[in-house]
């Protein structure tokens, strides 16, 4: 009897990456070069715990590809981490980042553990010894390949990092840029934390205001009342669910790994993701139905359907009954490449992960580039008296009966700040791009957003390649 194929995460990036030549003229050798990982770093160590035990733990580091320097992309904390899936995600980083036009090329990283069953001291152990073994290997540096946060990691982690790679590398200047998403204190750039979920919404917002693509799922153009189901409230969840919401959207449903809400009424994120901090999930959660099933929510019914945990959630055992006309793919591969040819074969719109999610990678260029630069942006607060200039403000208000947002405020008050630069830049590159790929789709007269997606990022990354030429 045949077994039936385990399921590969690179596998579908280069089904993606296949389907999308299909409208190019590439050199089928060039194209396998580009589909192929170039570099695969995986390692044992071991962790001595206080009790005196040993655990021996894999890491993995691979670069997918070189063709921009550094390679760039997230170092992820989970048991599902294996070679498979960080050559995937590493893949999906080189294309990510050729389609935002950010000058990157791609990779990835992982630890093959879950974060809940370790403390703080333990967590600290094995991400500076993961570092320790990829400073060895000349796996991690400014100029090679920078790290950043990922599932089950964050800034926290990202410390350790930079402080690891410092300690060995005493001479470098610009050591900062080792590793991105790191606190303020250590400079990192103001939003950054939130970079991938204000993303996500500036992507979303984006395809909801096509009226042409909204007409034909029958939905009125904008985000006002449409409904809403994210699942996962980890950093990318929250805070994409967070800026929908804000926007006008009704979030009626919330998955989590161990139980989801359902509420037809609207879910007030910021009390969910309390309860959820301080009650490790959503069980016993005052408002709202609690679903124990909670993959099965993915299937309820809504507008928009956010995946924001893991990849390989649609798939053909559910996409058949999924009800929502669009699939924000704010995760990282949450649909299969046969799970969305159903989707697509229903007239649904799916905005694929490698636009949506780009927000975090775009961020952690503009926090690269500070940190080669090594300019910190001051605030001007401390400088002037602004109760001065917010009365003066409010009298304008008063006097001419126009009001002000917070945003135009703060920039009226004390020009743009950090935040300002970065929220702007990140939302030039969203519009930007996604007029980029709506285009393509047209030009090409094809269905698939991600087709299109891949057809851009393959010709410029093709142009690239060509350029370099083959070493020797
Ligand atoms: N881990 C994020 C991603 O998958 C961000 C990567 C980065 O900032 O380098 O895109």
């Amino acid at each position: 009897m045949s077994k039936k194929k385990e399921y590969s995460l690179f596998d579908d990036v280069c089904g993606f990456v296949d389907e999308a030549a299909k409208y190019m003229d590439v050199h089928p050798g060039l194209l396998e070069q580009i589909k192929q990982c170039n570099s695969i770093y995986k390692f044992n160590f071991p962790l001595r715990n206080d009790d005196g035990s040993y655990e021996v733990i894999t890491g993995y580091r691979i670069q997918h590809s070189q063709h921009k320097l550094p390679a760039k992309g997230g170092i992820r904390y989970s048991t599902h981490v294996n070679e498979e899936e960080v050559k995937g995600l590493a893949a999906l980083m080189t294309y990510k980042c050729a389609l935002v036009n950010v000058p990157f090329g791609g990779a990835k990283g992982g630890v093959s553990i879950d974060p809940l069953n370790y403390n703080e001291h333990q967590l600290e152990r094995i991400t500076r010894r993961y570092t320790a073994e990829l400073i060895k290997k000349k796996f991690i540096g400014p100029a090679i390949d920078v790290p950043a946060p990922d599932y089950g990691t964050g800034a926290r982690e990202m410390a350790w990092i930079v402080d690891t790679f410092e300690a060995f590398n005493p001479e470098l200047i610009n050591a900062k840029g080792c590793v991105t998403g790191k606190p303020l204190s250590q400079h990192g750039i103001d939003g950054r934390t939130e970079a991938t979920g204000q993303g996500v919404f500036f992507g979303i917002r984006e395809a909801v205001n096509v009226e042409e693509d909204m007409a034909a799922l029958g939905l009125k153009p904008g985000l006002k009342d449409k409904t809403v189901i994210v699942q996962g409230l980890g950093n990318v969840g929250y805070y994409s669910a967070k800026y929908i919401s804000e926007a006008g959207a009704k979030v009626v449903g919330v998955a989590e790994w161990n139980g989801g809400i359902w509420d037809e009424h609207g879910i007030d994120i910021e009390a969910l993701k309390q309860y959820q901090v301080k009650n490790k999930g959503f069980k016993g959660y005052p408002k709202g139905e609690f679903i124990k099933e909670s993959k099965e929510l993915l299937t309820y019914p809504c507008d928009i359907l956010v995946p924001a945990a893991l990849e390989n959630q649609i798939t053909m055992e559910n996409a058949d009954k999924i009800q929502a006309k669009i699939i924000g793919e704010a995760a990282n591969g949450p649909v299969t490449q046969e799970a969305e040819k159903i989707l697509l074969k229903k007239g649904k719109l799916v905005i694929p992960d490698m636009y949506l999610n780009a927000g975090g990678v775009t961020v952690s260029y503009f926090e690269w580039l500070k940190n080669l630069s090594r300019v910190s942006f001051g605030k001007l607060e401390k400088r002037y008296d602004m109760e001065k200039y917010r009365k003066l403000l409010s009298t304008i208000e008063n006097a001419t009966g126009e009001e002000f947002t917070d945003i135009e405020r703060d920039a009226l008050i004390r020009g743009a700040s950090e935040r300002d630069l970065v929220l702007s830049g990140l939302e030039e590159t969203m519009v930007t791009s996604y007029q980029a790929l709506n285009q393509k789709r047209k030009e090409k007269n094809i269905q698939s957003l991600r087709t299109a997606a891949f057809i851009l990022a393959l010709e410029r990354i093709v142009i690239s390649y060509t350029d370099l030429g083959i070493f020797p």
